[in-house]
């Protein structure tokens, strides 16, 4: 066999145990041999990683006087290599026969799980030795079992060092080294910190690289990790970010549960995961799961919320003690809850729904009615959810959380250039000379997407890191700039102005594909960069440093996040960054262009199926006439609603004044994620009617007459499109538990009630109709998706992964150029003062998720972050009086939490940050309802707070 090499790059040929091959010149010769289908055994080795050839299994006889090892060896024009002559075999044998003595043996450590993924057992049995020696630990490197679900067995470590480069090279975390001397050597976290205590964000890359079981996945939930070969390995996506990482689940299939979870190659996230997809899958298996109908109680009206927390007693009132009453792991208290409601069968529930939902429509309007869907849920289930309500109820009162996540960045991204969608994957990186990372936390929100970052910094692009925390990403940039909150327009138009300055625009595409340059020109001519400094808190020079490194750059790419987006000046935000991509020419060009990260595992495809109440499915105006009559001709409903619909803090104001009567949520909870919860909770009580389809009892749930079970994630097939643009398969893992239901059979049940007669017998016939309404995912069906997905648009997915740089030559705008709009800066609606000083950031953590109910059920994510805290800067908190863990009482406007100090050197001074995942200290009883006037998005990131101590409570009390 002779294995070509493409034309044009030099090439060496040699012989591998008799067969020819020419390769690259450069290619090792372990390299060489596996793609001519020659197996050389490694353990310290793995293609992901720069070889490092320490183990020596992988000598190869090449004729010298010594054997080479092949991982590190670049094949030469000529050479003859041999693989596997008896000598070379021998001297593998008695290495492997070495390595073994020195092993614990397994049956006598219970810790130590077998998946068969163990390399030195592996070989054990090819050269026929016996199993390992099982020493006592004389060496007394010990086990390390501090981390909730990573065992580390010191023992059976060879100092391979492919979990050092694992936990390096691929994830860019930097928390393994070494420690001791001679036999003593182990492996180290941090400064040798037991790994539960180190910075270790237990993304498990270690444990996917480690070839003798020295690090290993602990079992979780008692449920005990079969070898593989007895396990189901079945194909999915990861459910939490927009990421969508490739996974596959390991199901133990006589437990009906998972075993574990491990990464699999796809090109936006090469089989990496983070703790959320590696560990945080139990929460489908938790007891509290919703398996039956349930009907409100006659007894349980007039409504209102039923549990403690709900009831108001998270604003503790000031002069109480601080002592509350701790609710299991935080959630939503079933024991006070569930007596309020009654089993019913599915007929009886749906049959109300149906009832109750057409009786509020028939008697006020298509105006009386509102549906929530989810992100969370696939685009099959999305698609159905908004055609149920825009052709049942003749309404666009329909909406989901991309309201509160990115709907400024689409607002300006549709004005600017015509399409919401990112212009190039975040993968595209590589490409870039210098990155522009903002308003966006990824280590924590998109980890994945992160590493992609930290790898590009590491072969040559800049990172420019611009955010008012110091998250992690800031130790990974080249310029850092901790801007004030609030104060991004300042910034970027400063940076605009510096790069017209020093003549680093690129005049040829602002002239060919650009409209209103002058107009940008003139605003921007009014923030120099010491006007700018005095705005942002940053030095004048920052800013000139990063408008030169953009303005210089031959492929820029900006990144952002919610840092952008949740501001009452979010479009203007958003509208800087197209300006600042098109005046460099950075569009349609590898390595450039914009990308607002999304939130949500289906936040982009929920998006594009038309789940937001100004657009059909693929963004076609819900207000346009010939829009409106293509959609009534192939949904075959004559009378769809002329105008835009609510968003979902419109929908939330118009409940409170009687407009919106009949409320269906699907997989949304309103009550925790939208800002100002007193106001959410007086608009829920208000409702007249209010059908709940989830998974979880939630704090929403508690408002409802009707509660659905649904299906979790894991339990049915569907599409879902990540924040590339990829379109992936999602697969069933396991059966819905009780009588829970599949999300779109749901939908369907109530459409049928209501009379639109739909008989879908499947997702992919769902997909099927989406397909043929929606011109961007042309060409895509269940069969050419594959195990990898595609990105649309894809002309041709038999043969391609689909499109990554979007724009090459005009956008999507009518006249195909980009429209640059200007922006002057405005400060945040609610600006500190003498009553309340400090400034209130909302977000998330690594670990957890949203409002905390997948994630908060989940034993590794509740384990490692199971408790809310407010992050101060030190020099706030000894001002304030605080310590770490000591308990703080937080004040807006709204209301007030009382929960732990974290001291954290990542803040700025005078801001605090609170995620917003934990309802017995929730961050939205304290935000404000200010919404952007274009995206409706409210402004999450910014609000006045006063901080005390909160004595006599200590830390976890509640
Ligand atoms: S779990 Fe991830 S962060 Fe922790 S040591 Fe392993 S590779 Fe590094
Ligand atoms: S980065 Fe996002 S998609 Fe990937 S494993 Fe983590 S949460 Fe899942």
């Amino acid at each position: 066999m002779v294995i070509q090499a493409p034309a044009k790059i030099r090439t060496v040929s040699l012989t591998i145990d008799g067969v020819q091959v020419t390769v690259p010149e450069g290619t090792t010769i372990w390299a060489a041999a596996r793609n001519a289908g020659i197996d050389i055994p490694v353990l310290c080795h793995d293609e992901r990683y720069d070889p490092v050839g320490v183990c020596r299994m992988c000598v190869v006889d090449v004729g010298a006087r010594v054997y080479a090892a092949a991982c590190v060896r670049p094949c030469e024009d000529g050479m003859v290599v041999t693989t596997a002559s008896p000598d070379v075999e021998r001297n593998r044998a008695t290495l492997t026969e070495l390595l073994l003595a020195d092993q614990p043996a397994r049956e006598r450590d219970p810790k130590q799980t077998t998946t068969g993924d163990n390399e030195l057992l592996a070989l054990a049995e090819r050269f026929g030795l016996a199993g390992p020696g099982g020493l006592p630990t004389a060496s007394g490197r010990g086990a390390d079992l501090s981390n909730p679900v990573i065992a580390v067995d010191h023992d059976a470590c060879i100092l391979c060092d492919r979990c050092v480069r694992a936990c390096d090279d691929i994830q860019g975390n930097d928390v393994i080294g070494r420690s001791g001397k001679g036999y003593a050597t182990r492996i180290a976290f941090d400064l040798n910190d037991p790994m539960g205590a180190s910075s270790c964000v237990t993304c498990g890359e270690c444990v996917a690289a480690c070839p003798t079981g020295a690090l290993t996945n602990k079992p979780i939930a008692g449920i005990p990790i079969r070898p593989r070969s007895e396990l189901d390995a079945v194909d999915s996506v990861c459910p939490y970010c927009g990421v969508g990482c490739a996974l596959t689940y390991h199901v133990d299939r006589e437990r009906g549960a998972i075993a574990f979870a491990e990464g699999r190659d796809q090109p936006g996230s090469k089989s990496r995961l983070c703790v959320k997809g590696r560990y945080g899958w139990d929460y489908a298996a938790s007891p509290q799961r919703l398996t039956t109908p349930l009907i409100r109680r006659d007894e349980a009206y007039p409504k209102g919320p039923l549990s403690t927390d709900v009831r108001g007693e998270m604003s503790r009132p000031e002069g109480q003690n601080g002592k509350r009453r701790r609710k299991p792991g935080g959630l939503v208290d079933y024991g006070e809850v569930l007596p309020h409601f009654r089993e019913a069968t599915w007929e009886e529930a749906l049959d109300l729904v149906a009832r109750r939902m057409t009786e509020i429509y028939a008697g006020g309007g298509p105006g009386a009615i509102a549906g929530f869907g989810s992100a969370k849920c696939s685009n099959e289930e999305a698609y159905l959810f908004q055609k149920l309500i825009r052709t049942g109820f003749h309404t666009n009162n329909v909406d989901h959380c991309t309201r509160l996540c990115h709907a400024s960045s689409v607002a300006a991204l549709f004005e600017g250039i015509g399409s919401g969608a990112v212009s190039t994957t975040y993968g595209d990186v590589v490409n870039a000379d210098v990155a522009i990372v903002t308003g966006s936390n990824p280590t924590a929100n998109h980890p994945v997407a992160s590493s992609f970052f930290k790898q590009a910094r590491r072969n040559g692009t800049t990172i420019i890191y611009i955010d008012p925390r110091a998250d992690k990403m800031a130790d990974h940039a080249d310029i850092f700039c901790q801007l004030k909150p609030g104060t991004d327009v300042a910034f970027y138009n400063s940076v605009m102005h510096e790069v017209i300055r020093l003549g680093l625009t690129d005049r040829d595409f602002i002239a060919r594909r650009t409209t209103n340059y002058e107009a940008l020109a003139e605003t921007v001519a009014e923030y120099p960069p010491e006007r700018a400094a005095q705005i942002t808190g940053l030095h004048p020079d920052v800013i000139r440093r990063v408008a030169r490194a953009w303005g210089e750059a031959k492929a820029g790419v900006i990144f952002w996040g919610m840092g952008i987006s949740q501001h009452t000046t979010g479009t203007d935000n958003a509208r800087c960054l197209i300006a600042m991509c098109a005046i460099t020419g950075n569009v349609g060009k590898p390595g450039s262009g914009l990308h607002p990260l999304r939130g949500q595992n289906n936040v982009q495809g929920a998006s594009d199926m038309g789940l937001i109440p100004m657009f059909y499915p693929d963004y076609k105006n819900a207000d346009d006439p010939d829009v409106r009559a293509r959609f009534e001709g192939l949904w075959d409903t004559p009378g769809l609603d002329p105008k835009r619909g609510l968003t979902v803090t419109e929908i939330i104001g118009s409940a409170l004044k009687g407009g919106v009567r009949g409320m269906y949520m699907m997989g949304e909870n309103p009550f925790l994620s939208d800002p100002n919860i007193n106001k959410v909770r007086k608009a829920l009580s208000a409702l007249d009617f209010l059908v709940v389809q989830d998974i979880f009892l939630t704090e929403t749930a508690e408002f409802a007459d009707v509660i659905l079970p649904a299906s979790s994630y894991l339990e049915k097939d569907g599409t879902y499109t990540n924040t590339d643009r990829r379109v992936q398969l999602g697969r069933k893992v396991l059966d819905p538990p009780g009588q829970a239901r599949v999300d779109w059979e749901v939908v369907q049940d109530i459409a049928n009630r209501i009379g639109l007669g739909w008989s879908y017998s499947s997702a992919r016939e769902i997909f099927e109709e989406i397909v043929s309404v929606m011109p961007s995912y042309t060409n895509l069906s269940y069969d050419n998706l594959g195990l990898t997905g595609k990105l649309y648009p894809n002309p041709d997915p038999e043969h391609s992964d689909g499109t990554v740089v979007m724009f090459g030559d005009k956008f999507n705008t009518d006249d195909g150029l980009a429209h640059l709009v200007p922006a002057e800066w405005l400060p945040a609606k609610e600006l500190p003062n003498d009553e309340y000083p400090y400034i209130l950031n909302t977000g998330r953590l690594l670990q957890h998720w949203h409002t905390g109910s997948m994630t908060r059920r989940s034993y590794a994510l509740d384990a490692i972050a199971p408790r809310p805290e407010v992050y101060l800067n030190p020099d706030d908190a000894a001002e304030l009086g605080l310590a770490d863990g000591e308990m703080a009482r937080v004040s807006s406007r709204r209301g007030t939490i009382v929960l732990a100090t974290r001291v954290s050197h990542r803040e700025g001074r005078g801001n605090c940050f609170i995620p917003f995942h934990f309802r017995e200290a929730a961050a939205n009883l304290l935000t404000i309802d200010e919404i952007d006037p274009f995206g409706k998005i409210p402004e999450f990131k910014f609000c006045a707070v006063r901080i005390e101590a909160a004595e006599p409570a200590k830390a976890g009390d509640r």
